[in-house]
């Protein structure tokens, strides 16, 4: 089973991913976490990536779709269930790219109020070492994660300006993918919220159990 994973910035893509990834055995490529690892590890992709990334712009397309070209013919694709691409793609050329390598069977969309999204993002902690996310209002002032005790730090594109910027880059580029999926008969739809992850995730395995089948 290949899928999408379609949402805002904050929306929650990223603890959803990983369950979805667990429950199903699908390989979880997140394009952000590729560029962030190409960035700490000073690729001449990182340097390029950190450019757009730094003012909440996309990365060019040409080079975001031939990383994610590539990375879907590594072993570890081929031996699993399929795959979960969180965060790609994220406009209609990138969308329309994938079409000529993959088949995705279903499109995760999570719906969530924008008003929410600033204060999620602003005050989002993420674990260096598994990617946990947390927010400062519940960390109680602690700086390692409760789950693999790595270290908690703010993205640099977790700030006001670039998180507006990034909000404005998916009403613009990524909104219309819902409409797109939705003309081709694969988006599932979801509504993110303030409750827990476990609540949405509970609805997403009611949905995705079935198209496992
Ligand atoms: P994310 O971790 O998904 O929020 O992505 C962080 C940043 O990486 C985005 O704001 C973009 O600058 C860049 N990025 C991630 N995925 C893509 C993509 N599919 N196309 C272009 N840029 C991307």
């Amino acid at each position: 089973m290949n899928l999408i994973l379609l949402g805002a910035p904050g929306a929650g893509k990223g603890t959803q991913a990983t369950k979805i990834a667990d429950r199903y055995g699908l390989v979880h490529i997140s394009t952000g976490d590729i560029f962030r690892a190409n960035i700490k590890n000073g690729t001449k992709i990182g340097l390029l990536a950190k450019s757009y990334i730094d003012k909440g712009e996309l990365v060019p397309d040409e080079v975001t779709c031939d990383i994610v070209r590539d990375r879907l013919t590594w072993d570890d694709v081929k031996n699993s269930n399929g795959y979960l691409l969180d965060g790609f793609p994220r406009n209609l050329f990138q969308a329309g790219e994938l079409d000529k390598f993959a088949k995705i069977d279903g499109v995760v969309n999570i719906n969530i109020d924008f008003s929410l999204l600033m204060d999620r993002l602003c005050g989002r902690r993420v674990c260096k070492e598994c990617g946990e996310s947390y927010h400062v209002s519940t960390l109680n002032g602690a700086t390692t994660c409760s789950r693999c005790g790595g270290e908690l730090y703010q993205r640099k594109d977790d700030n006001p300006e670039t998180v507006k910027s990034r909000l404005d880059v998916y009403t613009a580029q990524t909104q219309p993918l819902i409409d797109y999926y939705t003309k081709k008969g694969i988006i599932l739809n979801f509504t993110g919220t303030e409750a827990p992850a476990e609540v949405l995730f509970e609805e997403v395995k009611t949905v995705l159990d079935k198209l496992a089948k």
